[in-house]
């Protein structure tokens, strides 16, 4: 009789066990509803109350370009006790007045997309909610508590979703019930997170987890094509640095419409990265395989290897990553690109410098301000320091009889951010390749960074026995507008622009440019004494900018 009671007693308690919620800092239980016909994700967290009776959460108004965040909460109510709720945009936190001394708070609100029509550029940092999926980053999906520690524990409860609507994030794939233990909250607030009709494509790399979540029907490719390229790129770059560090990694990929060219958009998360890719027949694979090779090797080059002073080392963090994501591409036939591939981006980079207004602009004038305003500007590190890395790269492996190339030298840096917490700055650098280099590197330097004079490629080439054509066509849009963009401001004479028959003083009435692009039309429609007329020319001009031939020998001596 007795031993009945216990063991009845027993089962109690293992059920009343099973039925509690892990033990957690914050839980967040999600759940599907509607509000007059509009599709809502609703929230219901429990937290710890501050004692004095207010508790504090915040949720940013403005983040990643976004304003007016506040517009995507829906209805919000304490669940467990009589209180009241304020919302405060510009502090950007949500405000519950309660009884004071109570332990815990059950707290709900809804959250909604507050546009309507298809996404575009513009709206894919806001939350997207419908009936068919969501897409929702951290910080505008989760109010946390202003308090909150550095690290706590989480509970992710999405039991309430059907089984056929797809759970995954920066944390896991398809988990009902997430547990986040002693989680980073910086991290937790930089993550992503979807559901719904996704479609998840899983692999392992080195008992490592890695996937891909995409949705809708893609016109440009397959989804196994671009998973294929994902874990391709994936597993060279982490052979590359030795590095098989991370558990879980996942790339998001969403479409968007978009009527003309195509465009992507990346962001590096927590344990992922998330992009909106445009989906139409002007998108390519081979955009993608660039967006990826260049994106997640900066976990490396600018994540794990910082800049010591953000844009003053964009040559190294940018430059760098740039002329990895060509020479890894190419070394591992990645989409079956090989070295032809390698040329060919080496010679657009060159053109690209070469052309610009501001090739030899010093280091220091790439700054926060420009860098973010200027077109030129903002391409000018890629370009000078993708071409340094290919010299340095070409000239270590010279000097050493192919035994040491740049590779040696990354990865020296890499060892000492991992190390030492090194960062990158113009001293380290100068010191850590030194003893990589014969004689004198500190004015090399100077005068290829600091003061930003283009290298010798036509010495370079020589030395190496390159084979090169000294001449190439380059941009040159061969006019400028005026400020308003609405008239010809002035026409560089012989140059294509005036060959086609524009003249200072032309109104503009429409126009079709494909900024530094050398093999698309640049279209215009332009009127003069009230006549209206269209131009249409390519915008080059021969100049001295050298060009690697695509041969077998140029291949052999760049090591393919
Ligand atoms: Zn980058």
């Amino acid at each position: 009789m007795f031993k009945r009671v216990l063991l009845t007693a027993l089962l109690d308690i293992i059920f009343v066990i099973c039925q509690q919620q892990p033990e957690s800092d914050i839980s967040y239980e999600f759940s599907s509803v509607f509000v007059a016909d509009i599709p809502h994700v609703k929230l219901k967290m429990t937290i710890e109350a501050s004692p004095d009776g207010t508790t504090l959460l915040s949720f940013p108004d403005e983040a990643w370009g976004q304003e007016n965040l506040f517009k995507t909460l829906g209805r919000m109510q304490l669940l467990n006790v009589e209180g009241v709720v304020e919302k405060d945009a510009d502090s950007g936190r949500v405000v519950l007045m309660h009884p004071a001394g109570l332990k815990e708070l059950e707290f709900e609100y809804f959250l909604k997309q507050d546009f309507e029509g298809d996404i575009s550029t513009q709206e894919i940092y806001r939350p997207i909610i419908n009936s068919d999926y969501f897409h929702v980053f951290s910080h505008n999906l989760f109010m946390v508590p202003e308090n909150a520690k550095d690290s706590m524990d989480i509970v992710l409860d999405w039991t309430s979703f059907s089984k056929d609507f797809t759970i995954h994030n920066s944390f896991g794939s398809k988990e009902r019930v997430q547990l986040l233990n002693d989680q980073d909250m910086d991290l937790f607030d930089s993550a992503i997170f979807v559901g719904g009709d996704f479609r998840i494509y899983e692999g392992e790399i080195q008992e490592n987890k890695i996937s891909l979540a995409t949705r809708g029907e893609w016109i440009p490719f397959k989804d196994d094509e671009v998973f294929q390229v994902l874990e391709k790129t994936l597993t060279c770059q982490r052979n590359f640095w030795d590095d098989h560090s991370q558990e879980y990694f996942t790339v998001t990929m969403q479409p968007f419409p978009q009527e003309n060219g195509s465009s992507f958009q990346g962001t590096g998360l927590t344990n992922s990265f998330a992009t909106s890719v445009s989906n139409n027949s002007f998108t390519d694979i081979g955009q993608l395989v660039y967006l990826f090779n260049h994106e997640l090797m900066h976990n490396w080059i600018g994540h794990t290897i910082t800049n010591d002073n953000e844009e003053e080392q964009y040559w190294f963090s940018e430059g760098f990553t740039e002329y990895y994501t060509y020479k890894n591409i190419a070394k591992n036939k990645i989409n079956g690109l090989d070295g032809a591939f390698f040329v060919q981006e080496i010679n657009r980079t060159i053109r690209d410098l070469y052309a610009s207004s501001i090739s030899e602009v010093p280091n220091a004038e790439i700054n926060y301000d420009n860098f973010w305003s200027d077109y030129e500007y903002s391409k000018l590190p890629y370009w000078r320091g993708a071409l340094f890395a290919f010299y340095l790269d070409q000239k270590i492996q010279r000097s050493s009889n192919g035994q040491q190339s740049l590779d040696d030298v990354v990865h020296h840096i890499y060892e000492d951010a991992t190390q030492k917490g090194q960062k990158l700055t113009h001293d380290y650098f100068v010191d850590v390749i030194t003893p990589y280099w014969e004689g004198g590197f500190e004015s090399i330097f100077q005068k290829h960074v600091e003061e930003g004079k283009k290298v010798d490629l036509v010495s370079l080439f020589e030395e190496l026995g390159l084979e090169y054509k000294p001449e190439s066509d380059i941009y040159e849009l061969g006019f400028e507008f005026t400020e308003d963009r609405k008239a010809i401001q002035n026409v560089i004479e012989n140059s294509k622009a005036w060959v086609a028959g524009i003249r200072q003083g032309d109104e503009v009435y429409s126009r079709s440019i494909w900024q530094g692009n050398i093999e698309r039309e640049v279209e215009l429609g332009l009127r003069r004494d009230g006549e209206e007329f269209q131009v249409s020319f390519y915008p080059v001009k021969k100049a001295d900018v050298p060009q690697l031939e695509v041969s077998e020998s140029n291949l052999e001596t760049l090591g393919f």
